[in-house]
C-alpha cells in the first residue's frame, strides 16, 4: 500500500483549529476583544451588525502592529505573546497561543488597519479563508481595527448552526460584558446595527459593574476583600434579599480573565447558606488573583476553564471572605450598626452615622404627676428572659416593676428623658410578637421570636466549639426513659448535649439520670427539651443534612427562646435588639427566613408619594 498521509493545507488545518476556537460570533468578539486588551489600549469600541453575522469590528487604540506582524498575526501560532513552554507558567496576557486570528481569517472575510505609534502610514490587509486578498498601506489612526464580515461564509453547515440574532446577541453581549466588567481601567462601547449599546467610562470595579447593570445594582452590592498567600480576593456579592431565582450575574475573574467553575461557585453559594435557600442564587462579582504559576490556562481552547494548583485552599478563601463580608458588613445601611468593621459603603455619606439603638427611659417620668418618685428597684427576677445574659445581669437589677397597665404605657409611648446629647430612640412592641425601632433613616421591624433564636442560635454554637455552656444544677435529678432510638442518639450526642449545658448519666439500657441544665432554660421541662431536641435533630439531619452543631444548636435554640406573644418591657426589647445586633448574622435565621425586616424612610415617603 502505498503511503497515506499527507499533511493538510494550512487554510484546511485553520479551519479545523477555528471550529474548537470560533463557534459563533461571540468567540470572535471575545478573541478580538482580548487581542486589544493585549495590546495596552485603553478604548476599544465593538460594532455589531446582524447579531455578528454580518459584521463584527473592534476598534482599539492600543500599541498596533508593524506591517510585518500585520501580516503574520495570521499565521498560525504566530504570536508575540509567548517565546518559549517555560513563559506557559507566567501568562500575564488573555492571548498566547496565537490561533485566534488564524482561525477567524479561515472562516471570514477579515480587514485589519493597523499603525503603531509614530509612524505617519499603517498597515491595511485583507484576507478570506486564510488567503490574502490585498495589503497597502493605510491612512488610520494609532491602533488596531479588526473587521470581520460573513463570519462561516465558506462554511455553510456552521453558518447554518448559527441561532436567530436574538440568541447570537445575547451570546455577544455576554462576552463583552465578562471582558468589559473586569476591564474598568478601559473606555468600552458597544453599537448594535447602529445603536448605541453600551458606553462605559473608565472607573472602578463597582462603577463598571453599575455601568453594565445599570444604577439599581449599586445597593445591592457588599464589597468582599481578602488576602493571603494563595489568594487575595476582590469584588462584591449581591445582598442576600436580592438574590434570585435563576443564576443570574455571576462572575469569576482570575487574573482578570472570566472563568467558569462550578467548585468555586459553590463556595459562594455556601457562604450563603443560612441566608438563602437551595433555589435562590446571589449575584457576585469576584476577582481572584493569583500567582500564574500557580494555575493552567492552558487546558481549554477559550481558556473559560483554568486548573488551580490549591483548588481546596481557594474554596474555603473564598468562602470564609464571602460570609465575613456578609456578616460584618452592613446588608443594608439602615442596618449598619457595626461602622467601624464596614468596608468601604459609598452610599452612606460620612455624615450618616447611624448608631445601635440606645435607649434612655427615664422611669420615673410620669406625664401625670409632678412629684418625683423614687425608682422601685426589684430583685432580679428568674422569669425576665434577658437575665439569660450576664452581660444583661446589671441592667435587670435597675428595672422598675411596672404593672401591667404602666408597661403597656411606656412600651407603646416611651417618655425619654431628655438627654440632648442621647439620640432618641423608640422601640415599640407590635402585636406582643415584632419590635418596631425607629432609626433616623427608616424604621427595623423585628422579630421576636426569631431575634431571640438566632441570638440563642450563636451563642450555642460557641458553646458547642468552645466547650461548655454554664449549667444550672437542679434541685431534684430526673430520670428519664427514652425510646432505644432515642437513647442511642443522646448516647452518641453526649458530649455535644453536654457542651449545651446538659449534665447527664446513663443508667441502664435507656435511661439517663438528668442532673442539670442550660441555665437559660427556666424551670423546664426537661423530657420535653430533651425529646423535641432529639426530635428536632432527626428532622433537621435528614431533610436539610444540617451539620451537627448546626442542627444542635438550632434545636435547642428553638426550644429555648422566647415566643411570640410574650410581652416585652423596654428593657427587654433593647436588650433583645442589642445582642442581636451584636450577632455574627443577625438578619436571618439559619434557615434563612428573616429576623428583621427594614422600613426605608425614603420608600416609606414614596409610598406616600412625597
Ligand atoms: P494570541 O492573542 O494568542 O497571541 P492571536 O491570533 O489572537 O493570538 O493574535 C496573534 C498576534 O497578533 C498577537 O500575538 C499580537 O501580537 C497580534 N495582535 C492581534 N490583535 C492585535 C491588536 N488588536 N493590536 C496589536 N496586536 C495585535
Ligand atoms: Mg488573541
Amino acid at each position: 500500500m502505498s503511503d497515506i498521509i499527507k499533511l493538510l493545507p494550512d487554510a484546511v488545518a485553520n479551519q479545523i483549529a477555528a471550529g474548537e476556537v470560533i463557534q459563533r460570533p461571540a468567540s470572535a468578539v471575545k478573541e478580538l476583544l482580548e487581542n486589544a486588551i493585549d495590546a495596552g489600549s485603553d478604548n476599544i469600541s465593538l460594532v455589531i451588525k446582524d447579531a455578528g453575522k454580518a459584521l463584527i469590528q473592534v476598534n482599539d487604540n492600543g500599541f498596533g502592529m508593524s506591517e510585518t506582524d500585520a501580516r503574520l498575526s495570521f499565521e498560525r501560532h504566530a504570536t508575540s505573546k509567548i517565546k518559549s513552554a517555560a513563559d506557559l507558567f507566567n501568562i500575564n496576557t488573555k492571548g498566547f497561543r496565537g490561533e485566534a486570528l488564524a482561525s477567524i481569517a479561515a472562516i471570514a472575510q477579515v480587514e485589519l488597519k493597523t499603525k503603531v505609534e509614530g509612524n505617519d502610514l499603517g498597515t491595511q490587509i485583507v484576507i478570506e479563508g486564510s488567503k490574502v486578498k490585498e495589503q497597502e498601506v493605510c491612512n488610520c489612526s494609532k491602533g488596531t481595527s479588526f473587521s470581520i464580515k460573513n463570519l462561516f461564509f465558506n462554511v455553510p453547515a456552521r453558518r447554518n448552526f448559527l441561532k436567530s440574532n436574538p440568541v447570537e446577541i445575547k451570546h455577544i453581549i455576554e462576552e463583552f460584558q465578562r471582558v468589559a466588567l473586569v476591564h474598568a481601567e478601559i473606555a468600552f462601547s458597544m453599537y448594535n446595527n447602529g445603536n448605541e449599546v453600551f458606553n462605559l467610562k473608565k472607573g472602578s470595579f463597582r462603577q463598571r459593574i453599575v455601568g453594565i447593570f445599570g444604577d439599581k445594582t449599586n445597593q445591592k452590592l457588599v464589597p468582599v476583600t481578602e488576602s493571603t498567600d494563595i489568594v487575595s480576593i476582590e469584588g462584591f456579592v449581591s445582598k442576600p434579599e436580592f438574590a434570585k431565582k435563576t443564576r443570574g450575574e455571576q462572575y469569576f475573574f482570575v487574573n482578570d480573565r472570566f472563568i467558569k467553575n462550578p467548585y468555586l461557585n459553590h463556595a459562594v453559594q455556601n457562604a450563603f447558606d443560612q441566608l438563602l435557600s437551595k433555589d435562590q442564587f446571589p449575584a457576585y462579582f469576584l476577582k481572584l488573583t493569583i500567582d500564574p504559576s500557580k494555575i493552567d490556562i492552558n487546558i481549554h481552547p477559550t481558556k473559560t476553564e483554568i486548573k488551580f494548583e490549591d483548588e481546596r485552599a481557594i474554596y474555603a478563601i473564598i468562602r470564609t471572605a464571602v460570609k465575613q463580608a456578609l456578616g460584618k458588613h452592613n446588608i443594608t445601611p439602615t442596618l449598619d450598626f457595626e461602622q467601624e468593621l464596614s468596608f468601604n459603603v459609598p452610599l452612606l455619606k460620612s455624615t450618616d452615622t447611624i448608631k445601635i439603638p440606645t435607649i434612655k427611659v427615664n422611669k420615673d417620668y410620669n406625664p401625670f404627676e409632678t412629684k418625683t418618685v423614687a425608682p422601685k428597684v426589684r430583685k432580679q427576677s428568674t422569669e425576665n428572659w434577658e437575665s439569660l445574659y450576664s452581660s444583661f445581669q446589671k441592667d435587670t437589677t435597675e428595672i422598675i416593676e411596672h404593672n401591667e397597665e404602666k408597661e403597656k404605657q411606656q412600651v407603646i409611648s416611651p417618655n425619654w428623658d431628655n438627654d440632648e446629647e442621647e439620640e432618641k430612640q423608640t422601640l415599640i412592641q407590635l402585636h406582643s410578637k415584632y419590635i418596631l425601632a425607629q432609626l433616623k433613616s427608616g424604621s427595623l421591624i423585628i422579630d421576636q421570636e426569631r431575634a431571640h433564636t438566632r441570638i440563642l442560635f450563636e451563642e450555642y454554637i460557641k458553646n458547642l466549639a468552645h466547650g461548655k455552656g454554664s449549667t444550672q444544677q437542679l434541685l431534684f435529678p430526673e430520670t428519664i426513659d427514652f425510646t432505644t432510638a432515642d437513647a442511642e442518639l443522646l448516647n452518641e450526642l453526649q458530649v455535644e448535649v453536654k457542651n449545651l449545658g446538659f449534665d447527664f448519666d446513663k443508667m441502664g439500657k435507656s435511661s439517663f439520670v438528668i442532673s442539670g441544665v442550660p441555665s437559660e432554660l427556666k424551670e423546664p421541662n426537661v423530657k420535653k427539651i430533651l425529646e423535641g431536641l432529639l426530635e428536632q435533630f432527626k428532622l433537621n439531619e435528614s431533610e436539610l443534612k444540617l451539620k451537627k452543631h448546626e442542627n444542635l444548636a438550632i434545636s435547642m435554640a428553638r426550644s429555648a427562646s422566647i415566643k411570640s406573644g410574650k410581652k416585652l418591657a423596654e428593657e427587654e426589647m433593647k436588650a433583645l435588639v442589642d445582642q442581636l445586633f451584636a450577632c455574627e448574622m443577625p438578619y436571618s435565621l439559619p434557615n434563612g427566613k428573616p429576623t428583621i425586616i427594614t422600613l426605608n424612610l425614603e420608600d416609606l415617603n414614596q409610598q406616600f408619594d412625597y
